[in-house]
């Protein structure tokens, strides 16, 4: 358990709404008919298999057939409560955040009864369904002015590149280009054989296009060798090839513009809401993989935003939107720039 002061201020503050909270829930069974209750309130649901428009039975049953096709139909199928055996873990979570108590993993596991991992999962699930209504109030942001937010190193990155390779990217993204210069030293080598790296060489320390019989003299590779060496880099996008046949290092292969930061307030602004998400995260969570910074900085929203996320809209957010399988989780890594909603008062 985490030491910070905040986090010993929510746990008093989660242990002291735990007695509220229960005496809301209650049992097991009554959390299953609160989660029922709220779908319901939609009163009509269709058949998967024959489309038929069926009434939610005023008995509140998970599953009854459809009158027409005599098909199974799950209340909870298309909901974020698909398959889920326990109800009260997850009502317990939603009502902490609707209070904006904010937990470590293992308070969460020890005020809630299930393991970190099923309360991980949950909230991650939450977070991830939540990135796509962003867009709306969010703005966008460089991953990498959360970078003192990331204690631990991901191997999945966006660029698919090895985590010192996306550093690179990252830190480049905020120093401003003001002229789209060459340099060898900006292009990603790793994989190149040693042939194709001595030719990229050749090729990169030239002032001026290099014809390839200049390559071939001072490389002094095989013709065969050559042509298949600078085919490879051309289709990796790392060298050119101009009229009369003469080779230069590539200009295609800088960041995308949409990426890169040229205004001094725009950077001043990313960066201070960069820092109220670092220290959410720094305050409860300690550290973080980058490839989740996107999903934290939903939940920042989700802790932060009182008006909006009250338990009510949170319960009806969680069955309006789709199971979300943990593959999906597993596969989820944050752009290089990522959404983070911009509440009044932060910024
Ligand atoms: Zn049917």
């Amino acid at each position: 358990m985490s030491n910070t002061d905040r986090s010993q201020a929510n746990w008093a503050l989660a242990v002291k709404a735990l007695r509220e909270i229960d005496a809301i829930f209650g049992s097991e069974e009554n959390c299953r008919l609160i989660v029922l209750a709220k779908i319901a309130e939609c009163q009509k649901i269709n058949c998967r298999r024959c489309g038929n428009e069926n009434v939610i039975p005023a008995a509140l049953v998970r599953k009854f057939l459809c009158r027409n096709c005599k098909k199974e139909i799950s209340l909870t199928a298309r909901t974020l409560f698909h398959r889920a055996q326990k109800f009260r873990y997850r009502l317990v979570m939603l009502e902490l955040i609707a209070r904006g108590i904010v937990l470590s993993a293992n308070q969460q596991a020890e005020i809630t009864n299930v393991s970190n991992d099923t309360i991980n999962k949950f909230v991650q699930k939450l977070a991830f369904g939540a990135v796509g209504l962003m867009k709306d109030f969010a703005v966008e942001i460089l991953s990498v002015f959360c970078q003192p937010a990331v204690s631990r190193r991901t191997l999945q990155t966006p660029a698919g590149e090895p985590p010192y390779a996306e550093e690179f990217t990252l830190q480049k993204m905020t120093t401003t280009q003001p002229k789209q210069e060459n340099k060898p030293d900006d292009y990603n080598l790793e994989g190149l054989s040693e042939k194709e790296k001595s030719v990229f060489d050749l090729v990169s320390s030239s002032a001026a296009p290099i014809p390839f019989d200049e390559i071939c003299q001072k490389s002094q590779a095989s013709l065969g060798e050559l042509s298949s060496s600078l085919m490879s880099l051309e289709l990796q996008g790392l060298v050119d090839r101009k009229p009369g046949d003469k080779y230069e290092i590539s200009t295609k292969h800088h960041l995308p513009n949409t990426l890169s930061i040229s205004n001094a307030k725009t950077i001043e602004r990313q960066q201070r809401l960069a820092k109220n998400l670092v220290y959410f995260v720094k305050d409860h969570y300690q550290g973080i993989g980058r490839k989740y910074e996107q999903l934290y900085s939903a939940l920042y929203w989700f802790y932060h935003d009182r008006k909006r996320w009250t338990f009510d809209s949170l319960l009806e957010f969680c069955v309006s939107i789709e199971y979300i399988r943990n593959q999906e989780i597993l596969d989820y890594v944050t752009p290089l720039s990522f959404k983070i909603v911009m509440l009044s008062g932060t910024s």
